[in-house]
C-alpha cells in the first residue's frame, strides 16, 4: 500500500499541497483529476521521492519516504534507502522521456541491468516479453525516433515494468499523443489495471477513468476536495468545485 500522510509541499511562498492524505490499496487503480495547476504532478512527484514534502511523509509497503515528524525531530531516508524505494516504483511520464541513443530493447533492459537485478541476458529476454506484452514485439531494434508516440509510450510502460514495480504513477500519459493514438495506450493500461497491478493515473480522460478506476480523487488548489468510487464522484459529486471542474472536461 501506498500512504500519504499529511503532505504539505510549498515552492517558495506557494503552497502546492496542502495537507494531503491518501491510501492507495495493493491492485487498486487510482485516477486523480483536477484543474492545471492543482498539484497532481506534484503529488506523484512526492510519492516518487522526486520531491521532498516540507510536512508529512509517505510510506510505500511499510517504508518511508520523505520526511516523517517524530516529537521535533525529522527523519530522513538515507540516499541509498530512496533509490532502493524508488527502484520498486515505476513512472511512466506525459513526454516518455526514453534514452533517444538506445534500441526500444535497451531502453527496456537497461533499468534491471543498471540496479544488479538481472544480468544482461536475463535483462534482454524479460524485455522482449514485455515488449510482446505491449504489443511491439517486432520494433525491439528500433530507435525511439523511428517510433509512433503511442508506441513511445508503450515502450515507456514495458520500461516502467522492467523492474517489477509494486505501483505504477502514469502523469498524463496520453496527453502528448495525437487523439487517434490515445486509445492504443490506454489498452494497454486498461490490461495492467485488469491484471491487478497497482496503479495511480493522472489523466484527463474521463471516460478512462471510470472504466478503469476503483478509486477517483479529485484535487484541487492542492488538497483532496472528494474522493470515491466512479459512480459517486462523476455521477454524484459532492462538491461545487468537482462538479464545476467535470462540466468543463466532460
Ligand atoms: P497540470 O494539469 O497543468 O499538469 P498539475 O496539477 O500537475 O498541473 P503541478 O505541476 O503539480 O500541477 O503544479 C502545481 C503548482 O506548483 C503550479 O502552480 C506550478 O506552477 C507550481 N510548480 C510546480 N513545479 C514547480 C517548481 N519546480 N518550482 C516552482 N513552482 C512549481
Ligand atoms: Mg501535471
Amino acid at each position: 500500500a501506498v500512504e500519504v500522510h499529511d503532505v504539505h509541499k510549498w515552492y517558495g511562498a506557494h503552497r502546492v499541497l496542502d495537507g494531503v492524505q491518501l491510501t492507495v490499496r495493493p491492485g487498486e487503480v487510482t485516477v486523480i483529476l483536477g484543474p492545471s495547476g492543482s498539484g497532481k504532478s506534484t503529488l506523484l512527484r512526492v510519492i516518487n521521492h522526486l520531491e521532498r514534502p516540507e510536512i508529512g511523509y509517505v510510506s510505500v509497503n511499510g517504508e518511508l519516504i520523505g520526511v516523517k515528524r517524530s516529537g521535533d525531530r525529522l527523519k530522513e531516508l538515507s540516499e541509498r534507502a530512496i533509490l532502493a524505494q524508488r527502484s520498486r516504483i515505476g513512472f511512466v511520464f506525459q513526454n516518455f522521456n526514453l534514452f533517444p541513443h538506445l534500441t526500444v530493447l535497451d531502453n527496456v533492459a537497461a533499468a534491471p541491468v543498471a540496479t544488479r537485478r538481472l544480468a544482461k541476458p536475463a535483462a534482454l529476454e524479460l524485455a522482449r516479453e514485455l515488449l510482446g506484452r505491449v504489443g511491439l514485439a517486432d520494433k525491439a531494434g528500433a530507435y525511439p525516433r523511428q517510433l509512433s508516440g503511442g508506441q513511445q509510450q508503450r515502450v515507456a510502460i514495458a520500461r516502467a515494468l522492467a523492474l517489477r514495480p509494486g505501483i505504477i504513477l502514469f502523469d498524463e500519459p496520453t496527453s502528448a499523443l495525437d487523439p487517434e493514438l490515445v486509445g492504443e495506450v490506454l489498452s494497454v493500461i486498461k490490461d495492467l489495471a485488469t491484471s491487478g497491478t497497482t496503479l495511480v493515473i493522472v489523466t484527463h480522460e474521463i471516460g478512462f477513468a471510470r472504466e478503469v478506476a476503483d478509486r477517483i480523487v479529485f484535487i484541487d488548489d492542492g488538497r483532496i476536495v472528494e474522493q470515491g468510487p466512479p459512480a459517486q464522484v462523476l455521477d454524484k459529486p459532492q462538491h461545487e468545485r468537482t462538479r464545476d471542474f467535470l462540466s468543463k472536461v466532460l
